[in-house]
């Protein structure tokens, strides 16, 4: 595992535990206090975490500037960000974005309505492997598009963290199988084409505004 690597499992743990200890950490990753503590330090310099004693917490959630667009819409914490839906463990997917503040999607169709709408605005994004409900970055998930196990938002998404997991589930029930990037690429067409047909219609609206 790189350095990178463990960052990135760190801050997905925080998202799903709330706090974390340095102790603990070492003793996952097989590594040194000492190496967690510089982890911790760094994430602290990007605005990822704050460390406190023995540990580190999500960052406080600070306001972004006035009148700023591209920043997360208000919301309670626990729904959806962009349908208001409750996530599941198995479908989530979190966001965290310039100013460390943190939401979360009910699936990863709304995870990556949230990419088109406020792109510019996020900084880190896990999902949930849809088998597993493990937490892993977006950006090594691989996606099952359009298949025809939909069990949360329409067009379908779901999140897988192992390539063959994604195949075999695509053999049973359709769809295409693409990264972080197709992802974004399917949605945007998909609702682009005909934003009637079975879309979310929070995403296509925010779409058409
Ligand atoms: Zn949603
Ligand atoms: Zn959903």
């Amino acid at each position: 595992m790189t350095s990178s690597d463990r960052r990135e499992m760190i801050l997905a743990q925080l998202q799903a535990a709330g706090n974390l200890q340095v102790a603990d950490l070492a003793a996952e990753f097989q590594v040194s206090k000492m190496t967690i503590h510089r982890d911790l330090v760094l994430l602290e310099e990007k605005g990822l975490l704050k460390r406190i004693h023995g540990g580190a917490v999500p960052r406080a959630v600070s306001p972004g500037p006035a009148g700023d667009m591209k920043s997360f819409p208000e919301g309670r914490q626990g729904e959806c960000l962009i349908c208001t839906r409750a996530p599941t463990q198995h479908l989530l997917y979190t966001l965290t974005g310039k100013h460390g503040e943190q939401r979360q999607a009910c699936c990863p169709h709304c995870g990556i309505s949230a990419h088109l709408l406020y792109g510019e605005n996020i900084m880190m994004a896990f999902t949930a492997d849809y088998l597993t409900g493990k937490l892993h970055a977006a950006q090594n998930s691989y996606f099952l598009l359009g298949s025809v196990a939909a069990p949360c938002c329409h067009p379908s998404i779901l999140s897988f963290e192992d390539e063959q997991m994604v195949r075999r589930f695509q053999t049973g029930f359709g769809g295409t199988v693409g990264r972080l990037n197709d992802a974004i690429r399917y949605l945007r067409e998909e609702m682009v084409l005909d934003p009637e047909k079975d879309g979310c219609p929070h995403c296509a609206a925010a779409l058409k505004a």
